[in-house]
This record gives structure tokens, C-alpha cells and sequence, in this order.
């Protein structure tokens, strides 16, 4: 009983993903939030497609967002992110997911990243993931949060877990690339998880309001 009331007087926020794996860390960290009820975009058929085409991070995932909530006339939150490398002048950035194109893979992006970087010093291979993350009703656009993470790019992919760039990003305060690290691990330090905190803190009172 208690539980359907709670979800009576609970706010539904769509997570604006097709990326399964990226929803189940998103979802996790944000399961025990009292007053949200969390949905896939799965939940809400015929969503229009969002095309990716600002110049930041923070543009994309205000897009998403705000596109997203107007379709399913609820609250919608959307993340944009990727890995940003000091050696390739911030490539490949905004274009982490489709770096090769439209027939992109989590493998031929690595391989592309790892030729571009070929001879390039350890010292001169730092890279950070970034996570920005909106949250907008139908009618307006609450704030935007931004997560770094700061690592490396190594020579050679290290590890099975995780998704996307894992394999190369190592964090020199775990020893491990993101791949290596458990998932709990990777949650806690990662630049989605600290974007997510800072969402957690900035969501809780606006809930509140509503
Ligand atoms: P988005 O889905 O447009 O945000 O694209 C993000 C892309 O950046 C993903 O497809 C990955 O290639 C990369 N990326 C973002 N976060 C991570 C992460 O935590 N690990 C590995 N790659 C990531």
C-alpha cells in the first residue's frame, strides 16, 4: 500500500538514453531518491529522434532533455559525455560515440584513438571523461551539472567491464583502467557519478517544490 501511494505522489523523470548501459549506472545511482520514479524511453513509444549537433556537451544534453520531457509531457533528465584528450585538442569530445563514423564501434574507436596517440609520452597522454547532465519539464529547463574525471590514455586496452573508451582510460589513484575497476568502483568515481551527486543535491528540493 505504502508503495503505490508513493508512486502516486511521485515525480516520473524519463532517463533520455537509448544506451542500456549508461541508464543502469544512471538508475543505480539515483535508486534511492524518494518522490522519483524512474522510466526508460522505452516506457514512451514513438519519441522523436534527438540529433546530437551542439558545440558542447552541455548544449547536447540540454537538447536532449528539453526535447525529450516536451514528448512524454513529464520531466526528463539527459547526460551528454565523452572523453576529451589534451594530445588531440580535445578530440574526440562531442563526437566520443560515433568517432568513426556512423557504423562506429566501442573497438573501432579505441583503435582510433590508440593511432592517433601512437608515440605520443605517457606524460603527454592525459585525458578526462566528462558527464553534463539537464534536467527540464515540458515548460522550462531546471539546471545543468557537469562531472570530470581525470586519467590517462594507455597504450593498449586493459580489462572487460564498462563500455565505450574503458579499456584505454586508466586513473593512476586505482592502478586500473575504468574496464578493470568493479562497476561499484568505477560508479563512485566517475565523472557521471559526480555529475549525479550534484544532480542528487540540486533534484531532492525541487521534488519538494512540485
Ligand atoms: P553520448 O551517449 O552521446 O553521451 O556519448 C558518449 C560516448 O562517450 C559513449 O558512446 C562513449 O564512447 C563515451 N563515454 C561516455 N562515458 C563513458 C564512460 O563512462 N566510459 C567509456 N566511454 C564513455
Amino acid at each position: 500500500m505504502t508503495s503505490i501511494v508513493n508512486e502516486i505522489h511521485a515525480k516520473t523523470v524519463v532517463i533520455a538514453t537509448q544506451n542500456e548501459k549508461k541508464k543502469k549506472e544512471i538508475a543505480e545511482i539515483l535508486k534511492n531518491i524518494p518522490g522519483i520514479l524512474l522510466r526508460g524511453v522505452e516506457d514512451f513509444p514513438f519519441l522523436p529522434e534527438v540529433e546530437e549537433d551542439g558545440n558542447s556537451f552541455r548544449e547536447n544534453a540540454i537538447k536532449k532533455a528539453a526535447t525529450i520531457a516536451r514528448a512524454c509531457n513529464t520531466w526528463a533528465m539527459a547526460d551528454d559525455s565523452g572523453l576529451e584528450i589534451d594530445a588531440l585538442n580535445g578530440r574526440p569530445g562531442i563526437y566520443s560515440c560515433r568517432y568513426t563514423g556512423p557504423n562506429a564501434t566501442d573497438e573501432k574507436n579505441i583503435e582510433k584513438v590508440l593511432s592517433e596517440l601512437r608515440g605520443v609520452p605517457k606524460e603527454r597522454r592525459t585525458a578526462r571523461f566528462i558527464c553534463s547532465i539537464a534536467l527540464a519539464s515540458p515548460y522550462e529547463l531546471f539546471f545543468v551539472v557537469e562531472g570530470r574525471c581525470e586519467g590517462f590514455i594507455i597504450e593498449e586496452p586493459r580489462g572487460k567491464g564498462g563500455f565505450g573508451y574503458d579499456p584505454i582510460f586508466y586513473v593512476p589513484d586505482y592502478n586500473h583502467t575504468f574496464a578493470e575497476l568493479n562497476p561499484l568502483t568505477k560508479n563512485s568515481i566517475s565523472h557521471r557519478a559526480k555529475a549525479l551527486d550534484q544532480f542528487k543535491e540540486q533534484i531532492i528540493p525541487l521534488i519538494r517544490r512540485f
